[in-house]
């Protein structure tokens, strides 16, 4: 038995974190988020760029920005009880070096001018010149799963591409209703696919995203409780009215965010549905589709565990009982009445 080359160990666990174009772009746009962005830009699927107004990397930390497990957001373990941003283990950008080209270009506030470095695959910097962007951060990641053929082959389908944009761009959509403040333009070579500008509050996030037709069959929805402290606040479909999202077989338009994180949580999700369903006129078909709706889940970081898969997706929750409650009365109060167990055992 013989240990792996460092470079195939790399390819190989890099390759798990970042498993698709959605993930690069996931994990670029998050870290523009940390960094306190107002605006971000997002090109093209082989070579994707995300450009922002944030912090922008000091120099000082430049030379470890991309090497993995460097992070300036936590020091230790500790830190996750108060975590208060979407990155925290210092792997994406050292996995996309392992899986792509890339070239960074940041200016901090104290920086004069700004400098793009290029970083090789073990994210170590190779050159650098000075560059005309203004103050922020631009990571460019070219030539994508370059040495997974595989993977390549997937995305060199047209119709997988189209696919995986539609997934960037509702990935964008989730940022933009939770974060009214944030301008986001999306677009495929040169051409805006899609964009929205900075606006006040989340109703009108929702409207530049679903459309001012969607929301007009929505409500505010606003839970807040002490002991366990939760709090949800969001849109709903008013009782009755359809509002499904577009595909029938993802909830890609069912916004649901924990700690403005955007996550899958199924039985959530399972309990949102089965409300929603039983107010539609056609129950079998209302069934087999998503309500369109955003609601976001506010409870103390420590009570959350976020670091169950590579894209933080997935979240544990400690009190999960003690939030569906929150999130059942929330939707009686909505609905005004209660399904009960049994209703639901028989929905499914
Ligand atoms: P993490 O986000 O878990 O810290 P990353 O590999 O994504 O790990 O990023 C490493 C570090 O590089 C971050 O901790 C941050 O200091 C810096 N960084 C990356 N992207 C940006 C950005 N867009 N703006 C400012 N700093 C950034
Ligand atoms: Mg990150």
């Amino acid at each position: 038995m013989k240990a792996l080359p460092p470079e195939t160990v790399r390819l190989l666990c890099s390759s798990q974190v970042i498993t698709s174009v959605l993930n690069v772009v996931k994990e670029l746009v998050e870290n523009s988020l940390d960094a306190g962005s107002s605006s971000l830009e997002n090109y093209g699927l082989d070579r994707i760029e995300v450009r922002d107004n944030g912090s922008g990397i000091k120099a000082t930390d430049v030379p470890v920005m991309a090497v993995k497990h460097y992070t300036s957001k936590i020091s230790c373990h500790e830190d996750l009880e108060r975590l208060e941003t979407y990155g925290f283990r210092g792997e994406a950008l050292a996995s996309i070096c392992a899986i792509s080209e890339v070239v960074i270009t940041t200016k901090t506030a104290d920086d004069d001018f700004s400098l793009q470095y290029s970083v090789d695959h073990n994210g170590q910097i190779v050159s650098q010149k000075p560059s005309h962007l203004g103050e922020g951060t631009t990571v460019c990641a070219a030539n994508l799963f370059r040495k997974l053929p595989v993977r390549r082959q997937y995305y060199s389908n047209s119709k997988k591409c189209k696919e995986e944009l539609k997934r960037v761009q509702n990935l964008l959509m989730a940022y933009a209703v939770v974060k009214p403040e944030l301008r986001i333009t999306l677009s495929l070579n040169k051409a805006v696919v899609w964009q929205k500008s900075r606006v006040s509050d989340h109703r009108t996030a929702l409207m530049a995203v679903l459309g001012a037709a969607s929301v007009a069959n929505m409500l505010p929805i606003q839970h807040h409780q002490e002991q366990p402290e939760i709090g949800i606040d969001g849109f709903f479909p008013k009782p009755g009215s359809d509002l499904n999202s577009t595909s029938s077989s993802s909830p890609d338009k069912t916004f649901i965010f924990v700690n403005s994180r955007p996550v899958h949580h199924k039985e959530i999700l399972k309990l949102i549905k089965q409300y929603y369903t039983s107010a539609q006129s056609n129950k079998e078909s209302a069934n087999r589709r998503y309500p369109i709706l955003m609601m976001n889940i506010t409870i103390p970081a420590s009570t959350v565990d976020v670091n169950l898969t590579p894209d933080k997706t997935e979240v544990m929750l400690q009190n999960k009982e003690g939030v569906l409650l929150a999130v059942e009365t929330m939707l009686i109060s909505l609905y005004g009445y209660s399904i009960g167990d049994d209703d639901l055992k028989a929905g499914g």
